[in-house]
């Protein structure tokens, strides 16, 4: 079975209550997707003809709310991170998650298993200068690491234009305002482009964390926008998989987007959406409790072919 995984940062599955931008926008797609719900609280355990929607822990047991390095580094180790370091940490990994992320990264593990993967984001021109110094300094993403210390291409903007890769925000809108001549493409082509890339490979992953920062920017308009995109992006990935032979894992490092009563992440649980082959989604999701959970759970829908097939 091959798996797509799309982990956009900072979604987390708040309340059905008007500070909840997932009530007050239309997301017709996701609806199709989870059998006319919205991606809220009262979604988790909806398993239906298409996907399953799982509610994960993202505070691993550890005090304080759950941050993006420490969050991103358990779903790409399987180890909890929080706990490893004895808090939850934000923004870049430092030196001990990075040798974490080194020794147990999901591309490094799964490479050893002889799976063919793919971080299928695009990267801008300065990102190139820099990884030529062997990624110095603290600002990269966990992401990132994993990429490098997978052993994995980086992909550029020239990849974008030969469908080898596409930009975090999906439609390349960032890339023209910022004066790359690339055109706009909409969310629905987007994912076909998405899903054409992880045709080529065992295991494809894509990052989208626009999401985070509309929560931190607590801007409902904003917040919406990314809303928009996503449900379109997302349901299109849905429809377009053949669950024969495709998984999707849609899932998050902790919440923020959902409730823009303020500018802080979350305690919520954040989505393990799976959309695709109904016996594996059963035997995945009642696995799925917490962020650790997650590489598990790949490594299990990887190995689902060898089993069944
Ligand atoms: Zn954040």
């Amino acid at each position: 079975m091959r798996l797509l995984f799309v982990f956009v940062d900072g979604l987390g599955l708040g309340k059905e209550e008007p500070g909840n931008p997932f009530v007050g926008t239309e997301t017709p797609g996701l609806a199709k997707v989870i059998d006319g719900k919205r991606l809220t609280l009262n979604a988790i355990g909806n398993v239906g003809g298409r996907a399953s929607l799982f509610g994960l822990d993202a505070t691993l047991g550890v005090t304080g709310l759950p941050q993006s390095a420490t969050g991103q580094a358990s779903i790409f180790t399987g180890v909890n991170a929080p706990d490893f370091l004895g808090s939850h940490l934000n923004g870049f990994p430092e030196t001990r998650l990075r040798s974490l992320l080194s020794r147990k990264g999901l591309f490094r593990q799964l490479k050893k298993m002889g799976y063919n993967v793919i971080f299928a984001n695009a990267y801008r021109p300065p990102f190139f200068k820099m990884l030529r110094r062997g990624l110095p300094g603290k600002r990269y993403s966990c992401s990132t690491l994993v990429t490098y210390y997978g052993g994995l291409p980086f992909y550029g903007l020239e990849d974008i234009k030969e469908g080898r890769a596409l930009y975090m925000d999906i439609t390349n809108d960032i890339l023209l305002r910022m004066g790359f001549g690339l055109p706009l493409i909409t969310p629905e082509e987007g994912a076909r482009r998405l899903l054409a890339i992880s045709k080529n490979y065992d295991f494809c992953l894509f990052e989208y964390f626009l999401s985070d920062l509309a929560g931190h920017m607590a801007d409902k308009f904003e917040a919406a926008r990314v809303i928009t995109i996503l449900d379109r992006f997302i349901s299109t990935l849905s429809e377009q998989i053949d669950p024969a032979e495709t998984m999707l894992i849609v899932s998050s490092d902790h919440g923020n987007i959902e409730d823009l009563s303020g500018r802080d992440h979350t305690y919520n649980q954040v989505p393990a959406l799976l959309v695709g082959d109904s016996e594996l989604r059963c035997a995945l999701g009642s696995e799925l409790k917490d962020l650790t959970d997650l590489l598990p759970a790949i490594c299990k829908g990887l190995a689902w072919k060898k089993s069944c097939c």
